[in-house]
């Protein structure tokens, strides 16, 4: 309720600054928890003259607030972290498709949703992360986690550990690995999972890579920013956190790792709609996709776009193979993998 108190002042805020400034304005829900992205906006400003104002929440929270506001709310861009909340929020009509050919362009066809109705692009994906596995260097090799598959393997038993598998990072990849096996093998390899667990699931992805650094679990799942981050990082203690671990990115003799996108739409209810199509052209732009990589160790998405992130690199010595499964496919599933993570006893 408080929640929603402040949510509505803000509301009002925004209201009163659109009313002084309709045409050089975009209200932007934002579910970029980064604060290197604070000179992807600030540059879009200075470059356009459009000013940004910004509301972070959390995914959810973006979603509740959109429903709540209805075609009152002043927002005009939506940002979101995972291709399972793109795809609810698509399914509860809260984006109005658009037509952008310097998006459609730069995007490939696999990371943006179709729209149903229109004919024009409901979502498109601006940066990957991919989901890869960390372990204990002292405990397992590459070999042995060179697919996703094998995090069920009875050698791992009491070593895994991940986060809820009820967050949407996990519900993207389990609805990916529903595209790949099919509904049967997925459930029987998420009881795989379970029956693995160090710990029942609980903290974020780098909680997961610190305790297999600190010897809780040899193994763990983790979107590979959070490990970047690490690897970047100035404190010595995070640097010996990487050292101790390995990475690898699974299934790269079949189908590929599983990336997620971070994505954009335009609100339905967007008043600004040029200045939202703008900045969401903007994001996919060499230098805001440069921005991803650099900042936030994301891959940039955007068709031609080199970057040189050297704790990127180093993951994967260059390149990686990603599965090319549509990623509204992934959203699409995550119902179906809610009630088998219930099923199985996945928390
Ligand atoms: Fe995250």
């Amino acid at each position: 309720m408080r929640l929603l108190t402040s949510a509505i002042a803000v509301s009002c805020l925004i209201a009163s600054s659109l009313a002084l400034a309709q045409d050089k304005v975009v209200n932007i829900y934002s579910a970029r928890h980064y604060p290197t992205d604070e000179a992807l906006y600030s540059d879009f400003t200075k470059a356009t003259g459009i000013k940004i104002n910004r509301v972070d929440a959390d995914d959810a929270g973006i979603l509740a607030r959109l429903k709540a506001e209805g075609s009152a709310s002043p927002a005009d861009v939506i940002l979101l972290v995972d291709a399972a909340r793109l795809w609810r929020a698509e399914v509860d009509g809260l984006f109005l498709p658009i037509k952008s050919k310097p998006l459609e362009d730069a995007i490939p066809a696999n990371l943006r949703a179709k729209a149903a109705d229109n004919g024009g692009t409901a979502w498109f994906g601006l940066s990957t992360r991919a989901r890869v596995v960390v372990y204990d260097k002292l405990k397992f090799s590459k070999a042995d986690l060179d697919s996703y598959e094998k995090l069920a393997d009875a050698k791992f038993k009491g070593s895994l550990c991940i986060r809820s598998g009820s967050h949407p990072y996990n519900l993207s990849l389990f609805g990916a690995m529903t595209e790949h096996l099919g509904p049967a093998k997925t459930e029987a390899w998420l009881k795989g999972l379970v029956d693995n667990m160090a710990r029942s699931p609980k903290g974020g992805d780098t909680d997961q890579i610190k305790a297999v650094a600190a010897g809780e679990c040899g193994v763990a799942v983790t979107n590979t920013y959070y490990l970047a981050r690490m690897m970047r990082s100035a404190n010595p203690a995070d640097k010996a956190v990487t050292e101790k671990i390995g990475v690898v990115f699974p299934n790269q003799s079949s189908w590929g790792t599983h990336v997620n996108v971070a994505g954009g739409a335009v609100a339905r209810y967007a008043k600004n709609t040029d200045n939202a199509v703008k900045f969401l052209e903007y994001l996919a732009s060499p230098s805001a996709q440069n921005h991803f990589a650099n900042g936030n160790n994301e891959w940039p998405v955007a068709k031609g776009v080199s970057f040189d992130n050297p704790a990127l690199k180093s993951m994967t010595g260059g390149s990686f193979k990603s599965e090319l499964i549509p990623i509204s496919a992934v959203g699409m599933n995550q119902v179906k993998v809610q009630q088998m993570l219930d099923r199985v006893g996945f928390k």
